[in-house]
Protein backbone atom coordinates (compact mmCIF):
# COMPACT_ATOMS: atom_id res chain seq x y z
CA UNK A 1 0.00 0.00 0.00
CA UNK A 2 1.20 3.41 -0.92
CA UNK A 3 1.91 5.98 2.08
CA UNK A 4 0.13 9.11 3.01
CA UNK A 5 2.25 11.33 1.32
CA UNK A 6 1.80 10.22 -1.88
CA UNK A 7 -2.07 10.01 -2.12
CA UNK A 8 -2.94 12.92 -4.12
CA UNK A 9 -7.17 13.39 -4.54
CA UNK A 10 -9.52 11.68 -1.86
CA UNK A 11 -12.78 11.00 -2.27
CA UNK A 12 -15.66 10.68 -0.07
CA UNK A 13 -18.35 8.60 -1.27
CA UNK A 14 -21.26 7.10 -0.05
CA UNK A 15 -20.93 3.50 1.18
CA UNK A 16 -22.86 0.48 -0.38
CA UNK A 17 -25.44 -1.35 1.51
CA UNK A 18 -24.72 -4.36 4.07
CA UNK A 19 -20.87 -3.37 3.72
CA UNK A 20 -19.66 -1.29 7.21
CA UNK A 21 -17.02 0.94 5.59
CA UNK A 22 -14.07 0.43 3.31
CA UNK A 23 -11.15 2.86 1.78
CA UNK A 24 -9.71 1.98 -1.62
CA UNK A 25 -6.61 3.45 -3.17
CA UNK A 26 -6.40 3.69 -7.14
CA UNK A 27 -3.54 4.53 -9.56
CA UNK A 28 -4.80 6.91 -11.66
CA UNK A 29 -2.59 8.10 -14.44
CA UNK A 30 0.28 8.37 -11.88
CA UNK A 31 -1.56 9.52 -9.41
CA UNK A 32 -3.01 8.14 -6.29
CA UNK A 33 -6.89 8.28 -5.50
CA UNK A 34 -8.28 7.03 -2.23
CA UNK A 35 -11.80 6.64 -2.06
CA UNK A 36 -13.24 6.72 1.65
CA UNK A 37 -16.72 5.34 1.79
CA UNK A 38 -18.95 7.01 4.20
CA UNK A 39 -21.31 5.14 5.90
CA UNK A 40 -25.22 6.19 6.15
CA UNK A 41 -28.04 3.97 7.68
CA UNK A 42 -28.90 1.75 5.16
CA UNK A 43 -33.13 2.19 5.99
CA UNK A 44 -33.61 6.03 6.35
CA UNK A 45 -30.13 7.70 5.32
CA UNK A 46 -29.23 8.82 8.35
CA UNK A 47 -24.90 9.91 8.55
CA UNK A 48 -23.62 7.31 11.08
CA UNK A 49 -20.83 7.42 13.23
CA UNK A 50 -17.94 5.41 12.55
CA UNK A 51 -16.75 5.52 15.88
CA UNK A 52 -19.58 4.00 17.74
CA UNK A 53 -21.32 0.74 17.87
CA UNK A 54 -23.64 0.24 14.16
CA UNK A 55 -26.44 -2.09 14.68
CA UNK A 56 -26.38 -4.57 11.51
CA UNK A 57 -29.71 -6.31 10.78
CA UNK A 58 -29.07 -10.25 11.93
CA UNK A 59 -30.75 -11.37 8.80
CA UNK A 60 -29.15 -8.91 5.85
CA UNK A 61 -26.43 -7.92 7.30
CA UNK A 62 -28.25 -3.62 6.30
CA UNK A 63 -26.43 -1.40 9.00
CA UNK A 64 -28.69 0.37 10.85
CA UNK A 65 -29.29 3.94 12.58
CA UNK A 66 -30.88 3.40 16.21
CA UNK A 67 -34.05 4.67 15.81
CA UNK A 68 -36.85 3.14 16.49
CA UNK A 69 -38.26 3.23 12.57
CA UNK A 70 -34.97 1.75 11.78
CA UNK A 71 -34.26 -1.12 14.42
CA UNK A 72 -36.14 -3.64 15.81
CA UNK A 73 -35.03 -6.34 18.38
CA UNK A 74 -36.38 -9.52 19.17
CA UNK A 75 -34.58 -12.27 21.04
CA UNK A 76 -31.58 -9.68 21.79
CA UNK A 77 -30.93 -9.78 18.26
CA UNK A 78 -31.69 -6.38 16.27
CA UNK A 79 -33.45 -6.79 12.82
CA UNK A 80 -34.67 -3.79 9.97
CA UNK A 81 -38.29 -3.49 9.58
CA UNK A 82 -38.25 -5.76 6.49
CA UNK A 83 -37.06 -8.96 8.55
CA UNK A 84 -38.72 -7.78 11.79
CA UNK A 85 -42.16 -8.08 9.51
CA UNK A 86 -40.54 -11.71 8.36
CA UNK A 87 -39.97 -12.71 11.88
CA UNK A 88 -42.93 -11.18 13.88
CA UNK A 89 -45.72 -9.64 11.22
CA UNK A 90 -47.73 -7.04 12.33
CA UNK A 91 -49.52 -4.27 10.85
CA UNK A 92 -50.70 -0.70 12.21
CA UNK A 93 -54.38 -2.21 12.99
CA UNK A 94 -53.03 -5.24 14.27
CA UNK A 95 -50.69 -3.05 16.72
CA UNK A 96 -53.83 -1.12 17.49
CA UNK A 97 -55.91 -4.32 18.23
CA UNK A 98 -53.14 -5.79 20.65
CA UNK A 99 -53.03 -2.17 22.42
CA UNK A 100 -56.31 -2.24 23.13
CA UNK A 101 -56.34 -5.50 24.41
CA UNK A 102 -53.03 -4.74 26.68
CA UNK A 103 -54.99 -1.63 27.99
CA UNK A 104 -58.27 -4.32 28.60
CA UNK A 105 -60.47 -2.71 26.29
CA UNK A 106 -62.16 -4.58 23.65
CA UNK A 107 -60.86 -4.90 20.70
CA UNK A 108 -64.03 -3.69 18.53
CA UNK A 109 -63.46 -0.44 20.03
CA UNK A 110 -60.68 0.08 17.51
CA UNK A 111 -63.43 1.11 15.36
CA UNK A 112 -64.64 4.12 16.79
CA UNK A 113 -60.86 5.05 18.63
CA UNK A 114 -58.75 4.67 15.41
CA UNK A 115 -61.49 5.17 13.16
CA UNK A 116 -60.88 1.27 11.43
CA UNK A 117 -63.43 -0.13 9.13
CA UNK A 118 -65.64 -2.91 10.15
CA UNK A 119 -63.98 -5.22 7.32
CA UNK A 120 -60.20 -3.79 8.16
CA UNK A 121 -60.96 -4.67 12.24
CA UNK A 122 -62.38 -8.17 10.93
CA UNK A 123 -59.08 -8.84 8.56
CA UNK A 124 -56.96 -7.81 11.20
CA UNK A 125 -58.24 -9.76 14.30
CA UNK A 126 -58.01 -12.86 12.00
CA UNK A 127 -54.27 -12.10 11.04
CA UNK A 128 -53.49 -11.78 14.64
CA UNK A 129 -55.45 -15.13 15.55
CA UNK A 130 -53.30 -16.81 12.78
CA UNK A 131 -50.17 -15.19 13.58
CA UNK A 132 -51.08 -16.91 17.28
CA UNK A 133 -50.79 -13.49 18.92
CA UNK A 134 -54.62 -13.90 20.43
CA UNK A 135 -56.64 -16.55 20.71
CA UNK A 136 -60.70 -16.59 20.94
CA UNK A 137 -62.76 -17.95 23.29
CA UNK A 138 -66.52 -18.75 23.80
CA UNK A 139 -68.66 -19.01 21.04
CA UNK A 140 -71.05 -16.40 19.18
CA UNK A 141 -72.06 -13.28 21.08
CA UNK A 142 -69.80 -14.48 23.62
CA UNK A 143 -66.78 -14.68 22.25
CA UNK A 144 -64.11 -12.90 23.92
CA UNK A 145 -60.78 -12.56 22.36
CA UNK A 146 -57.61 -12.98 24.87
CA UNK A 147 -53.85 -12.03 24.15
CA UNK A 148 -51.16 -14.23 24.03
CA UNK A 149 -47.59 -14.03 24.94
CA UNK A 150 -46.45 -13.88 21.47
CA UNK A 151 -48.59 -10.97 21.17
CA UNK A 152 -47.30 -8.97 23.42
CA UNK A 153 -44.00 -9.63 22.28
CA UNK A 154 -45.03 -8.12 18.85
CA UNK A 155 -47.24 -5.23 20.81
CA UNK A 156 -43.61 -4.11 22.59
CA UNK A 157 -41.45 -5.08 19.76
CA UNK A 158 -43.18 -2.48 17.38
CA UNK A 159 -44.15 -0.32 20.26
CA UNK A 160 -41.73 2.76 19.36
CA UNK A 161 -42.22 2.89 16.22
CA UNK A 162 -45.83 2.39 15.48
CA UNK A 163 -46.06 5.39 18.57
CA UNK A 164 -44.37 7.86 15.68
CA UNK A 165 -46.86 6.64 12.92
CA UNK A 166 -49.57 10.15 12.84
CA UNK A 167 -52.71 7.40 13.15
CA UNK A 168 -51.21 5.54 15.37
CA UNK A 169 -50.55 8.29 17.68
CA UNK A 170 -53.95 9.77 17.14
CA UNK A 171 -55.66 6.15 18.39
CA UNK A 172 -53.44 5.94 21.60
CA UNK A 173 -54.89 9.64 22.87
CA UNK A 174 -58.11 8.73 21.78
CA UNK A 175 -57.64 5.36 23.75
CA UNK A 176 -56.23 7.18 26.66
CA UNK A 177 -59.33 9.80 26.64
CA UNK A 178 -61.58 6.70 26.24
CA UNK A 179 -59.42 4.99 29.62
CA UNK A 180 -59.81 8.09 31.81
CA UNK A 181 -63.90 8.63 31.22
CA UNK A 182 -64.31 5.18 32.01
CA UNK A 183 -62.10 5.89 35.44
CA UNK A 184 -63.76 8.43 35.92
CA UNK A 185 -67.60 6.84 35.63
CA UNK A 186 -65.70 3.64 37.68
CA UNK A 187 -64.85 6.18 40.63
CA UNK A 188 -68.66 8.27 40.89
CA UNK A 189 -69.91 5.14 40.52
CA UNK A 190 -68.06 4.18 43.80
CA UNK A 191 -68.66 7.53 45.92
CA UNK A 192 -72.74 7.39 45.08
ZN1 LIG B 1 -32.12 4.87 10.09
ZN1 LIG C 1 -32.74 -7.05 7.26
Amino acid sequence: MEGEREILEEIALPERTGILGSKTYRNVSGKIVKTTRLIFCDNCGYRLDENKPIVICHACQKKLCSSHSCTFEYQRKNYCEEHIQQILPLTVHGFEILHCLVAEVNPSMVRELGHVTRDAQKDALNELLEAEYIEKKGISLLTIHRLLDRGILAWKTYASAYSHDGNVAHFESELANYLQERWMKHVSKRHT
